[in-house]
């Protein structure tokens, strides 16, 4: 069974997504980091990426994402999707994609915006190696990067006016795919504001719970 991670930015569903494929031995997928990966020789997916900034049409991307998978993931069931697809159109280009099984279970990670504002804006990164701190969740030490030593800045986009148009943007273009979620009987919603092992361990009780 496929399985998917959803869930607003700043939800921990990618972190969740990387813990459940590492135990089950899952192929991880995650859009964003092929796109970044491809648009350093790919002029038009470098385009949308770097310059604009945009959502890169499903006419290109899905088709990018199923060629990768086709060559990488052995098995076309046991994938874990991080975010993807995040669009109807998509879902119904994987959906096609897939020979029987679909995406079987699909996490919905919850936080309230509150939250969500509050760990967003709590994010450092290093301006030397890159690596991302959390100044609650995941903190440097004094002031600077635990591994290298640089010194940490945030990102013009995880300022709260940012945060919150990209929150409200969430919230529209989610919408669609979260009712057919629901209408497929595969949505299965998880409080996300708990510790990342308390989310895990829910996680795990209610994917052995459906695959009884
Ligand atoms: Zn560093």
């Amino acid at each position: 069974m496929n399985i998917e991670f959803f869930g607003k930015q700043g939800s921990g569903k990618g972190t969740q997504a990387e813990m459940l494929a590492e135990k089950y031995n899952y192929f991880y997928f995650e859009m964003g980091e092929l796109l970044r990966e491809i648009a350093k020789t790919d002029e038009t997916v470098n385009r949308y990426v770097n310059e604009i900034g945009a959502f890169l049409p499903e006419e290109i991307s899905v088709p990018i994402a199923i060629k990768y998978l086709e060559k990488k993931a052995t098995k076309k069931d046991r994938i874990v999707f991080d975010g993807f697809p995040r669009s109807l159109k998509q879902l119904d280009m994987i959906d096609e994609w897939f020979d029987e099984e679909g995406i079987g279970a699909v996490f919905l990670i919850e936080i309230s915006d509150h939250e969500a504002l509050k760990r967003l804006a709590a994010r450092r990164i290093c301006k030397s190696c890159g690596e991302i701190y959390n100044l609650i969740t995941n903190p440097p030490r004094n002031d600077r990067c635990k591994k290298c030593g640089g010194s940490l800045y945030q990102r013009k986009d995880d300022k709260p006016e940012s945060i919150k148009k990209r929150l409200t943007w969430y919230q529209e273009i989610s919408k669609p795919i979260i009712e057919e979620f629901e209408k497929r009987g595969v949505l299965i919603r998880v409080d996300g504001e708990r510790s990342i092992d308390e989310i895990h361990n829910d996680i795990v009780k209610k994917l052995e719970a459906l695959e009884k």
